[in-house]
């Protein structure tokens, strides 16, 4: 039997993004509609014990790495429990998780005795107003939710600050001051035209050329690594530890050295985060399908991983959010 999954193009895949939710306690406008409740219903999710059949289908394939995301994974009961589980699964080496760190407060440092290795954490402003207005939240509940985060030990934490012009864009060296203050990293974002909060968005686009050569002028920024970066292009803050990346699908692909999948709460494998490739794994798990024919479900599967997203040729085709697919 295989034990490396490689998709038609060679690009060998080892990273798996698991939605563990649809649904999520904020708003943010460029991903999920103000008032959407068109969530999957319980009976569709993945089960704990389902969630773990296909993580271990995946590891038995090579894939190393899984990323908690959602919807807000927080908000799932039992999200350390399965954290642990998952952590524990031979060949799973970094079990990371994105989140908007509401509750992280509360699940911090059970969450790191779970396994979770590395946390990324969404913050668009440092302006209580400003992070209301994109989010519907509270900005104190995110900044209690990271120092708890950092109490417990996480390393690194990197910051997602999703760039949008004229709302935003200004507090790029306010980010910067506050990363090097608490250890962060930092990472800028490009708005993605994912279903119609994401197309709303696209009016505040910002290339993030413009911005690197802003912050350019008033700090030293070197060419920067960072282990695990996946598709950001990182720089140095001289005479700082701050990396900075910035990921770019829309001004510069990043597809050639895409290495992931998407599996999302309904248990549907997503190929690409801008292209409509998927297949159905819950209707097989639950009809009796052996771990062998499992793996070759995922093996076929990958047979539909598409080249590159069309952002930009076709912005107008992905109907999904992106709290859908989980980003
Ligand atoms: N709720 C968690 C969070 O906010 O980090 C995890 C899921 S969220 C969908 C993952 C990431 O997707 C966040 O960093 C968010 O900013 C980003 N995102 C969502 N919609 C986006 C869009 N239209 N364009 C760019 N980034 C987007
Ligand atoms: Fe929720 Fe994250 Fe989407 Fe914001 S980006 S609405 S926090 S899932």
């Amino acid at each position: 039997m295989q034990t490396e999954l490689t998709d038609p193009f060679g690009r060998k895949i080892e990273y798996v993004r698991l939605s563990v939710t649809d649904r999520c306690d904020l708003r943010c406008f460029y991903c999920m509609p103000q008032g959407f409740r068109d969530f999957e219903e319980p009976e569709d999710w993945l089960t704990f014990a389902e969630i773990e059949r296909v993580i271990r289908a995946f590891a038995e394939l090579g894939v190393s790495r899984v990323r908690l995301t959602g919807g807000e994974p927080l908000v799932r009961k039992g999200i350390v429990e399965l954290s642990q589980t998952l952590a524990g699964l031979p060949g799973i080496h970094d079990l990371s998780l994105s989140s908007n760190a509401t509750r992280m407060d509360k699940y911090a440092a059970d969450l790191r005795h779970a396994g979770i290795k590395r946390i990324n954490v969404s913050l668009d402003s440092l302006r209580p107003e400003v992070f209301r207005e994109i989010t519907l939240g509270k900005l104190e509940k995110v900044i209690n939710g990271l120092m708890a985060a950092k109490a417990a030990g996480f390393g690194p934490i990197k910051i997602n600050m999703v760039m949008m012009k004229g709302l935003n864009d200004m507090e790029a060296e306010d980010m910067v001051e506050f990363c090097i203050e608490h250890d962060f990293t930092l990472r800028f974002i490009e708005t993605m035209p994912m279903g119609d909060t994401g197309r709303n968005a696209s009016n505040r686009y910002i290339s993030l050329q413009t911005i690197e050569q802003r912050l350019a002028k008033r700090y030293a920024l070197i060419p920067g690594m960072m282990p695990g970066g996946g598709p950001a292009r990182y720089v140095q803050v001289a005479g700082t530890e701050l990396r900075i990346g910035f990921i770019t699908p829309i001004s510069q692909h990043f597809c050639e050295t895409c290495n992931r999948v998407r599996l999302s709460v309904d248990g549907t494998l997503y190929m690409c985060l801008g292209q409509e490739e998927r297949y159905a794994l819950r209707p097989l798990l639950r009809d009796g399908i052996s771990d062998d024919e499992l793996k070759q479900h995922i093996i076929r599967a990958l047979a539909l991983k598409p080249r590159n997203h069309d952002f930009s040729k076709k912005p107008e085709q992905l109907v999904r959010f992106m709290s859908m697919t989980g980003g």
